[in-house]
Order: C-alpha cells, then structure tokens, then sequence
C-alpha cells in the first residue's frame, strides 16, 4: 500500500510571525510532503498588519524550508482546507488556555471536512509564552522584542511605531 501524500494546512492571523509560529511551521514541515502556511486575510480580531504585509513577513521568514507555500484565504477554512486539496491541518498548543477553543474548532472542523486530521504541535518551551498580541504590546511600549520575532518582523513593527 503506498503512502497517502500529507498536504498540511497551518492557518492564523500571523499578524505578525512570531519565533513560535516559526517553530511550529517547522516541525509541520518535517511531517509533510507540502506545506501551505495561510494568513486569515479577515480574522475576527483587530489587526494590525494588512493581508499582504503579513504574507510578505511569512514568506521571508521562511524562505529558506523547501515545499512551504504561503497564501491568503476567507471564509471557512475547511473550504480552504479542500481547495489546495490540504489532508492535515496544524495548530500550535500553547497552554492550556489555547484547548478548549482549539478542541471545540477541530470537531467541528471535522465534522465539516471528515478526511480532514487536525494535528496540534507543542513549541520549544521557551516559546511557549509568546503570543502576536503580546509582541505588539511590548512593541508599542518601545520594548526589544529581539529574540521573540525574526529580523524582519522586528523591523516592521519599528516602522509602524517609531516612525
Ligand atoms: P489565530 O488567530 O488563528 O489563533 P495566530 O496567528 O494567533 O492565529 O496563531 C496561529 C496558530 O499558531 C495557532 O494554532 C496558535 O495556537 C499557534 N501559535 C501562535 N503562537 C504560538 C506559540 N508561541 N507557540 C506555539 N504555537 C503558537
């Protein structure tokens, strides 16, 4: 019986990437054939990063892994998922505050899409505390956020609040 061919999906606002996303971008990847990372271009939260600045971050940040493609989509992603023809999707787990909310969209999921596996990974501990929301906050407040996001999304957050 050959192998099925995994065409992983890692969805998010990215807004921006941060070390964690990176992380867990990469540990998809090592799992499979092709891996689309895809930027929600209308999350329900406020953002700070347009669709296309978003994109663009993501892309340079990871360049450098090989079968990575990065996009945007609407709507409901399992009919994102069942466009690019995506069989797993990733989430990362934080804490235990990510699980019930992650739970809860992966039945449904699920149930929308049932070929569909809905795969959480764990970050690098030292990850682990790290979120956009709270990157901009420090950003905003003139703190380093070196070693928390990639070069250049360090720089893009100086050009939105030191300008
Ligand atoms: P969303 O609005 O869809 O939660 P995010 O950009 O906040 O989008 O997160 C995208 C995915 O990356 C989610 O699965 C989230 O749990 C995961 N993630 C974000 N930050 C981290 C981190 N520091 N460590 C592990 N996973 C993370």
């Amino acid at each position: 019986m050959t192998k099925k061919r995994i065409i992983g999906l890692y969805p998010g606002s990215f807004d921006p990437t941060t070390n964690g996303h990176l992380d867990i971008a990469q540990r998809a990847h090592k799992i499979c054939d092709q891996l689309h990372i895809a930027v929600v271009a209308n999350p329900s939260k406020n953002v700070l990063f347009s669709v296309e600045e978003r994109v663009k971050l993501l892309k340079k940040t990871t360049r450098h892994l090989r079968n990575i493609q990065v996009s945007s989509f609407d709507g409901l992603l399992v009919n994102y998922a069942r466009q690019i023809k995506a069989n797993m999707i990733f989430r990362g787990l934080r804490a235990v505050a990510d699980f019930e909310y992650e739970f809860q969209m992966a039945l449904i999921n699920r149930n929308l899409y049932p070929e569909i596996e809905v795969v959480f990974l764990v970050p690098n501990e030292k990850f682990i505390f790290l979120s956009s929301s709270s990157i901009k906050e420090v950003a905003k407040l003139g703190g380093d956020v070196r070693g928390f996001v990639p070069p250049v999304v360090e720089k893009a957050l100086r050009r939105v609040y030191e300008p």
